[in-house]
């Protein structure tokens, strides 16, 4: 099955960081503004002055752990090195400049390299940290998950550790599992009722978690007339974990492709670069590598490093 995973990784990886990148010019733009001038192409500068192609912390952050997987084991202290390689040293970025971090993502790497915790004590666990800095480079956790091919139990756990290291509330965690759910299902049988059946595993799996309940209008989705009744306006694409999991996968199920699905996200304003690269990971899934649109894979700033560091992390033996 490897050769085949890697590819279908590939598509997760470079869908993901593809949306993210469609999203850094515009991002925290309204939805208004968008609307009179939609983007339609991968554009240069805007919000952060960055180049075409340049991708942000989704894919920066994505990229320090992809760096790490490859054997079963997956060491969360390398992980933590790497963020802060890309935090204070500006590694894994389109030009070596790091930009646009989120302040629960900034405390937890303060909390590993100054306040010396552990991993596993450096995960914000507010209520008000539950903005979507783990659910956007969750994504490369899901997969390795997926490739032990172990019970759901395991798997979820492999995921709710990787987003505690960042998001550690129990939303965040949720939030992370049911991306991972939908993701499984979609490398599983690339349809669109995967989304549908994984919404409902994941409901399932999580119906004794209280937290889960500030997912129930996602939940709601599987049903698909309840689906037709929502409108764009209901769909807030705010940097919260919750409205950013609803609108990328709203974008998902309202769609037909790669490319309206990544700017249908982008074009909802708000946190342009994370919704999009959230429902692009889902889509390269659903579609595959061949439907991003090859300009945009090309204009991708580090794509073949990109490319090479999926490919040491699901290559068939994995990593010494
Ligand atoms: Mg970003």
């Amino acid at each position: 099955m490897n050769g085949n995973f890697l590819s279908k990784a590939k598509a997760v990886v470079v869908g993901h960081a593809v949306g993210d990148a469609l999203g850094v010019p515009v991002e925290f733009s309204k939805r208004e503004e968008l609307d009179k001038n939609p983007v339609v192409d991968m554009r240069a500068y805007g919000t952060f002055r960055m180049p075409k192609g340049a991708f942000s912390d989704d894919t920066s952050m994505s990229l320090c752990a992809l760096d790490v997987l490859g054997g079963d084991k997956i060491n969360f202290d390398r992980v933590m090195e790497n963020f802060g390689k890309w935090y204070y040293g500006g590694k894994f970025t389109p030009t070596g400049e790091t930009f646009d971090v989120g302040n629960t993502c900034s405390l937890a790497i303060e909390n590993y390299f100054f306040g010396k915790k552990s991993w596993r004590e450096c995960g914000m666990k507010g209520e008000r940290d539950n903005g979507n800095g783990s659910l956007m480079r969750i994504h490369p956790f899901a997969l390795h998950a997926y490739r032990l091919n172990t019970d759901e139990k395991t798997k979820i756990r492999i995921v709710e550790l990787a987003s505690s290291l960042t998001h550690a509330h129990e939303r965040a965690l949720i939030g992370c599992g049911i991306y991972s759910f939908l993701l499984w299902e979609l490398l599983d049988r690339p349809c669109l009722e995967s989304i549908v059946s994984g919404l409902k595993t994941a409901e399932t799996y999580y119906r004794n978690r209280a937290e889960s309940e500030k997912y129930r209008r996602v939940f709601s989705f599987a049903n698909l007339e309840t689906l037709r009744r929502v409108e764009r306006e209901d769909i807030r694409s705010s940097g919260y974990i919750v409205d950013s999991l609803e609108a990328a996968v709203w974008c998902l199920l309202t769609t037909s492709s790669y490319l309206s699905c990544v700017l249908k996200a982008v074009n909802l304003g708000g946190d342009t670069d994370s919704v999009a690269a959230i429902a692009g990971g889902l889509a390269g899934a659903l579609y595959g590598y061949e439907r991003i649109p090859r300009e945009w894979r090309e204009s991708l700033l580090k794509r073949e490093e990109i490319e090479a560091l999926c490919a040491a992390a699901f290559a068939e033996n994995g990593k010494e």
